[in-house]
């Protein structure tokens, strides 16, 4: 069975309540695309907003982060079951900003993965390397450290469900988009690990997205793939753009 294809946007910490409300009821019309999961990860504090605004539509609101402990003195962190709550149903875990700027690691990240799987949320987990990795011929092997830390103890059942974001750091936010065949060439690496990891099927189930500098014009050549099933996107998800991003197939 082909996979669904998933394109996220990550709006990063953009966006006022009353924007976001703005943003939701512009793109509304621009994305209605039934044959993609259309999802927007936004700021915390405009999840609800977001939530409102976008009843009705295909649209579904995701989160961009969230803490591995249940609840409790963690000053400024938000619950598991708290998006759970709110009604969200994708969480963005381990964005490469969050480790950059946030000390996060491939082990908290598997603790949020985990803690997300244990409340029915969808994490949409994200790895990367950086230029310098690159540029020394490691991005395969550090990939997979990254898959297989943040996979631990996931069961296969779970990972099925998962969905994984192959995004180069040096291509985030800079306008370079990795080559098609750059980007192929990781996300089908790390459909083999996660065939390595558990079995063909899989393997075959989860959902593997491209990012960074996603555009109009790059979608389309990135997501016919065949190990790229959708992307996640910054930048671009802020504008009309998101519309022919997620249209890529029209
Ligand atoms: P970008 O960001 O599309 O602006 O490069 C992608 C991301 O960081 O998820």
């Amino acid at each position: 069975m082909a996979r669904r294809k998933i394109v996220a946007g990550n709006w990063k910490m953009n966006k006022t309540p009353s924007e976001a409300v703005a943003l939701v009821n512009e793109l509304k019309p621009l994305v209605a695309n039934e044959e993609v999961d259309v999802v927007f990860c936004v700021p915390a504090i405009d999840i609800i907003p977001a939530m409102q605004a976008a009843e009705g539509s295909n649209i579904c609101i995701g989160a961009e982060n969230m803490y591995y402990e249940e609840k409790g003195a963690y000053t400024g962190e938000i619950a598991p079951a708290m998006l759970v709550d709110a009604g969200v149903k994708y969480v963005i875990i381990g964005h490469s900003e969050r480790r950059e700027y946030f000390a996060e690691t491939d082990e908290t990240v598997n603790a949020k993965v985990l803690k997300a799987f244990e409340h029915s949320l969808t994490p949409i987990i994200c790895c990367g390397e950086s230029l310098t990795q690159r540029e020394q011929g490691i991005t395969i092997d550090w990939i997979r450290q990254q898959i297989k830390i943040a996979f631990l103890n996931v069961t296969a059942d779970q990972a099925k469900t998962a969905v994984v974001a192959y995004e180069p750091i040096w291509a985030i936010g800079t306008g370079k988009t990795a080559t098609t065949q750059q980007a192929q060439e990781v996300c089908a690496a790390i459909r083999a690990c996660i065939r390595e990891i558990y079995d063909d099927a899989t393997a075959e189930a989860i959902r593997i997205q491209y990012g960074g500098s996603v555009n109009a014009k790059t979608a389309p050549e990135l997501f016919a793939q065949p190990d790229i099933d959708g992307g996640l996107v910054g930048g671009a998800s802020l504008k009309a753009e998101f519309g022919d991003i997620v249209n890529y197939n029209k």
